[in-house]
């Protein structure tokens, strides 16, 4: 590994002065379970490292009944595991983060860095594009909020600058009567990593779904919302008839990466398997909810 100089500032500002002057040669690093593996194998060779670990402003999870949830960007996955605030509004959340690859990355790990690594074979970015979310950047130019259908662009890429933060998440609240479901499928027990995704989140109204958003991930380039099933799905009874329909309808719309984990093929199949149960398990849970209401 290249020698670097390591930097360690208080503030977003001063991390953000440091961005803008150091330029493309420096590196932020969070928890650094990504950074580093490529920095060992010199695949990246940054001449500073930016540790913003101790930056106050990127930490914490807190709710507001208007703006929903604020996720700092250093919040790890533990965090969000075992956050009550997150167990109390979104608690879907917290059942994603606890499968996110093993305690030890968890325990290190961040959501900010899981977010602007980019890397397709995870778990947080399908869900927060189903729940809505958006991202904070800020930079010494001023501030932006994404969406994640803007962040997130392709294979390992996404809209954040060279010298902008990703300072903090934002999950809107549920609308009432919504349930959330995410569930991923892993090729073999012992990955860590998803090779396929699936996030829903719908209003049933009297059984019928409505405002359904349905997000695949791990298994193609970037997650996206199938909207062909969406529009399936709206106004329609929950049954296992309908999860079955949908989940053809989103094995045949999306576009499967292949790699050594697994062909293109192999990639939608499970995809079809994986979407049909994730409708079955929510529809099944808001019978169960529907029932103890
Ligand atoms: C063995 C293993 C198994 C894994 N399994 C899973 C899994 O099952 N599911 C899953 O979702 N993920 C998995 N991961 C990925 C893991 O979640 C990410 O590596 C981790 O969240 C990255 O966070 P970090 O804080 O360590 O990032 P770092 O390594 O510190 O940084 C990653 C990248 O993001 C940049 N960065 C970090 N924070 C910021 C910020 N706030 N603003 C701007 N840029 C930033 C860095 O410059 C770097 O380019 C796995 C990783 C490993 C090593």
């Amino acid at each position: 590994m290249r020698d670097f100089d390591f930097l360690q500032p208080a503030s977003v500002h001063e991390a953000s002065r440091m961005l803008a002057d150091l330029g493309e040669d420096c590196r932020v690093i969070a928890g650094g379970t990504a950074l580093m593996l490529v920095m060992r194998q010199r695949m990246v060779n940054p001449s500073h490292v930016i540790a913003v670990d101790q930056i106050a402003a990127m930490q914490g999870i807190d709710w507001d009944h208007r703006e929903g949830l604020r996720i700092g960007a250093l919040s790890r996955h533990a965090d969000l595991a075992c956050s009550d605030v997150i167990k109390t509004h979104h608690p879907v959340l917290a059942e994603m983060a606890a499968q996110v690859a093993n305690p030890q990355v968890r325990n290190q790990g961040t959501l900010g860095g899981n977010l602007c690594y980019g890397d397709p074979s995870t778990d947080p970015p399908g869900l927060l594009m189903a729940l809505g979310a958006r991202v904070v950047l800020q930079s010494s130019r001023g501030q932006r909020v994404l969406s994640m259908e803007e962040f997130l662009l392709d294979f390992f890429a996404t809209a954040i600058e060279s010298d902008e933060l990703l300072v903090e998440v934002r999950v809107p609240p549920m609308a009432a009567g919504s349930h959330a479901q995410y569930t991923r499928f892993k090729r073999t027990a012992a990955e860590h990593r998803p090779l396929v995704s699936v996030s829903a989140v719908a209003r049933l109204e009297q059984g019928h779904c409505q405002d359904v958003r349905l997000v695949i991930g791990a298994s193609v380039a970037v997650p996206r919302r199938i909207s062909q099933a969406e529009q399936f799905l709206q106004g329609k009874r929950a049954s296992d008839a309908i999860a079955i329909e949908a989940a053809q309808i989103v094995a045949q719309a999306i576009e499967p990466i292949s790699d050594l984990r697994g062909s293109a093929d192999y990639r939608r199949e499970m995809v079809r398997v994986q979407t049909r149960r994730t409708l079955q398990t929510l529809f099944a849970r808001w019978g169960t909810l529907k029932e103890s209401a």
